[in-house]
């Protein structure tokens, strides 16, 4: 099965008087049955597509249709309660970084800051295949505080997440690198890679690099027996360091990526909650804020809930069998606006809708940074052929939902259910 929501199909959204486009679109496969005849028939596979625009999420009760509901969840990523690395751990880092008053010394002059990154420390495209979840909180207090002014992090945090899909994509391997030349001061590897779940005392994976002048850089969560430096190792910018996972104090793969100058975390993102430096980053990026689709898979399951972190089914061949059987989603989306709500719609080769239950709600009083969700319906197709799911949003901006406000600094994470 061969999914793409690269094509774009298009789906008109308002935004509060503007619109936006939405492109996404899965493909799917249906196969005829075999027939008596043997495998000529086999061979005769019919292409089914299906486009899906931004799906639903949430628990929505099952719905008696003739076509067949059946159910689906979803709802926020789950956020840690304390910073990436745990304080036992960083008082290691920190005695490492002290102790090595004797590493060589990058190019920083001494007084004028950290060197700037050229590029984010891991493979893939930020904001496409990496989310960064969460930026250093700015905010001393209980509130959160990210560099933009918005609440792209949780209490206490202490660098940038930036996250993997899933443990699919830990699997086949995403590379992280480091982000200037440096030295290899600190590194640990051999420990367990797939947590799923927050525990305090989980021992991390890691690799620290001294890039000079009191300029040190950490790689955190990365996968068992992928660290690729030695400790004392000269690297240069770009120089793999190992693997992407989820070891120590996390419950999802992704790379905690940390800056420090003497000792003290800094951000290297500047904006408008962030003043006292100049940006650190050759060319700094602004964080996405509109809502988007990060997977959208088919399958033929009838529960994949919780399937993040893990590694969830796909199917893209579905053969008739004269009887219903579940054809179904699930998906990752970002930034959904709170109060949306959504639509499925299975439509025929012929364009000629075959199952449509309407409009519901998401159900999220709060926006979303980053949620997930699984849609089941139990189905009979009638034809064989290119099918078309549509997933669609529809939403009014919540009034201080979106990026021309800044938020206030003390408001429910966006990410959390108001329960
Ligand atoms: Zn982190």
């Amino acid at each position: 099965m061969k999914t793409n929501i690269r094509n774009p199909f298009l789906h008109r959204v308002s935004n509060g008087g503007r619109s936006a486009d939405i492109p996404v679109r899965s493909n799917v496969r249906l196969e005829k049955p075999p027939a008596n005849s043997g495998r000529a028939a086999i061979r005769k596979l019919l292409r089914t597509r299906m486009s899906a625009l931004l799906p639903a999420l949430l628990l929505v009760t099952a719905r008696a249709s003739g076509e067949g509901v059946v159910g689906g969840g979803g709802g926020p990523a789950s956020q840690p309660k304390l910073d990436c690395i745990p304080q036992a751990q960083r008082d290691a880092i920190a005695a490492a970084i002290a102790a090595n008053t004797a590493a060589p010394r990058g190019p920083n002059p001494p007084d004028a800051g950290p060197a700037p990154y050229p590029f984010q420390p891991i493979a893939g495209t930020v904001w496409q295949d990496r989310f960064i979840n969460n930026f250093v909180d700015l905010d001393p207090s209980s509130g959160i505080l990210d560099w933009d002014c918005t609440d792209f992090t949780y209490d206490g945090h202490q660098g940038h997440d930036l996250d993997l899909r899933h443990f699919g994509e830990q699997d086949v391997g995403v590379p992280i690198f480091a982000a200037l030349d440096g030295t290899v001061i600190a590194r640990h590897d051999g420990e367990f890679d797939r947590n799923n779940s927050l525990n305090p005392s989980a021992v991390a994976n890691y690799v620290v690099l001294d890039h000079g002048a009191g300029h040190h850089s950490l790689y955190w969560h990365m996968r068992s027996n992928s660290v690729a430096v030695a400790l004392n190792q000269v690297v240069t910018a770009g120089t793999q360091l190992g693997l992407a996972a989820s070891s120590g104090y996390s419950d999802g793969p992704h790379l905690h990526f940390e800056s420090q100058l003497n000792g003290v975390v800094y951000e290297p993102y500047a904006g408008n909650c962030q003043t006292s430096t100049p940006s650190r980053w050759v060319s700094q990026t602004p964080i996405r804020r509109d809502t988007y689709l990060g997977m959208f898979e088919m399958h033929g399951t009838n529960n994949v809930s919780p399937f993040l972190p893990e590694n969830p089914p796909r199917k893209g061949t579905f053969v008739r069998t004269g009887t219903f059987q579940t054809i179904s989603c699930w998906f990752t989306i970002y930034n959904l606006p709170a109060n949306s709500t959504y639509r499925f719609r299975y439509k025929r080769p012929n364009g000629t809708v075959f199952y449509d239950p309407g409009t519901f709600n998401f159900n999220n009083a709060t926006a979303y940074r980053k949620a997930q969700g699984w849609w089941n319906y139990t189905l009979n197709p009638d034809t064989s052929g290119t099918w078309t799911l549509d997933v669609g949003r529809v939403h009014q901006w919540h009034a201080h939902g979106h990026r021309a406000v800044p938020r206030p600094r003390h408001r429910q994470r966006a990410d959390q259910p108001s329960a």
